[in-house]
């Protein structure tokens, strides 16, 4: 685009701002899926590259035009599936000026201003989550790199406890363990591929999906050597939580590092309610979590924390003569396993001062307030069953048999007025509800069960 005038940002943008509210006024009634799949957007969509390019405005117009029968209302608050989380006011509005100021918020010389805002709202989620003030704080693009993050900082400080070098590489480094419970969640299965440490070795799990403890230390027993053990916060067909006083405790005995993969359950911790279920948490020596999730952020962003700041920019930190560094003081690459960046702690800012500490607490109860409700009112439709306890924000719903569960759950997920995905837990198939969004009040738990209760009717289930 040759000659880019204010006028071109001003109708893109205002094209842009008409489309987003008119989509977010619709989430609350529309129905959540798509109309279309992938192959019907491709029909709609030019394939061939143009020749020739076009005003701004009528790029965005084409784009709405094209995308929106493909969007699945993923911020409604009926959408449980995955584990998702929709966007709140000021997080979206921060999202866009992220984009508009366009600051490459690497390293705190150039950038001072999104460089600031991401300490600050680094600080305040130490605060609520109740994490070591000096932990270093790295805003990633999720839990998946949050969890690699931690893993690579955990990785070289356990070789580095074994006297080895890690920028020599794992070819020649002693092995290193690494341990997980049977529920360990994909995403830190791949962090541990990506890190070199391959798949975690599994040492048991209760019905629940939290960490067989006993078993845990007798795999930390059978050997000697650096190790990693990563936890959860938040099984997510559960909701469990692995014992953490006792899980770090063995772990630690046995030198261990201790990893928490929190991606939506480490925010219990902002809760007195139910901060319980993470007791011993802070013990930890990293802990992975999304904003993207629970806090209602717009996506791409998750957070990795971890305790020792110095192992986590020794892993991370990148150094070139054209890269302004103040020695003392980390910048922000040195946190995350990237340079060039956008600014995306700025709409974790936005979110934590539209909600201070209270409303991040009221967030957090609603959620699972909501799925204890959703539970029981499933329960109380004859012929359905929750299979989980559901201590936190996920509820596992089954019927007698696997195929009219998935029946069921293809139903809902056609009508339209819920989403939510369907699995498989502890051999059986599930429809799992994840309560993610700050909409999620009592008047959409009542929509919800109504619609599972029209469903199972029209199955014929428990009649
Ligand atoms: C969602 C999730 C992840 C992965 O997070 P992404 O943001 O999708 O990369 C990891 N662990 C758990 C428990 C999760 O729920």
């Amino acid at each position: 685009m040759d000659g880019v005038t204010k006028k071109q940002y001003r109708e893109a943008l205002e094209v842009a701002h008409r489309h987003a509210l008119s989509w977010l006024d619709s989430l609350p009634d529309r129905p959540i899926r798509p109309d279309l799949d992938v192959d019907g957007v491709l029909a709609r969509l030019e394939r061939g590259l143009p020749e020739d390019g076009s005003e701004p405005r009528d790029v965005v117009e084409e784009l709405v035009a094209a995308s929106e029968p493909g969007l699945m209302a993923m911020g409604s608050p009926r959408f449980y599936g995955f584990v998702i989380g929709g966007a709140y006011p000021a997080a979206v509005a921060a999202d866009w000026l992220v984009a508009a100021w366009d600051q490459n918020t690497g390293s705190r010389q150039p950038t001072p201003a999104t460089a600031a805002v991401e300490e600050v709202a680094g600080g305040w989620l130490l605060d609520l989550l109740g994490l070591p003030a000096e932990s270093g704080v790295g805003f990633v693009t999720g839990g998946t790199t949050a969890n690699l993050a931690c893993l690579v900082a955990a990785r070289d400080a356990v070789l580095r406890r074994a006297g080895a070098d890690p920028a020599a590489g794992l070819q020649q480094a002693p092995s290193i363990r690494f341990l997980a419970g049977d529920a360990v969640h994909t995403s830190m299965q791949l962090a541990g591929r990506i890190a070199g440490l391959g798949l975690p070795r599994t040492v048991g799990a209760d019905d629940q999906g939290r960490i067989d403890v006993a078993g845990l230390e007798r795999a930390l027993a059978e050997g000697t050597g650096p190790t990693i053990v990563a936890l959860q916060a938040g099984d997510v067909h559960s909701g469990a939580f692995d014992d953490f006083a006792a899980a770090v405790e063995v772990s630690h005995r046995a030198g261990a590092w201790v990893h928490v993969d929190g991606a939506f359950g480490l925010w219990a911790a902002a809760s007195p309610r139910l901060k319980h279920l993470v007791a011993g948490l802070a013990d930890a020596d990293s802990w992975a979590t999304d904003a993207h999730k629970t806090l209602n952020v717009p996506y791409d962003c998750g957070v990795a924390i971890v305790r020792d700041e110095a192992a986590m920019t020794a892993s991370l930190g990148a150094h070139a003569a054209y890269l302004p560094a103040v020695a003392s003081v980390p910048d922000p690459y040195d946190r995350v396993p990237e340079l060039s960046r956008r600014a995306r702690g700025v709409p974790v800012w936005a979110a934590l001062r539209s909600l201070g500490r209270q409303g991040v607490v009221r967030l957090v109860d609603g959620l699972a307030d909501a799925a204890a409700a959703l539970a029981a009112g499933f329960q109380a439709v004859p012929g359905l069953e929750v299979l989980n306890d559901v201590p936190f924000t996920q509820v596992c719903l089954a019927t007698r048999d696997d195929a009219t569960t998935a029946a069921l759950g293809e139903w809902l997920r056609d009508e339209g007025t819920v989403w939510a995905s369907s699995s498989t837990w502890r051999g059986r198939t599930v429809v799992r509800f994840a309560v993610s969004n700050h909409g999620t009040d009592s008047e959409a738990v009542r929509r919800t069960i109504d619609a599972v209760t029209r469903g199972a009717a029209a199955l014929g289930i428990g009649g």
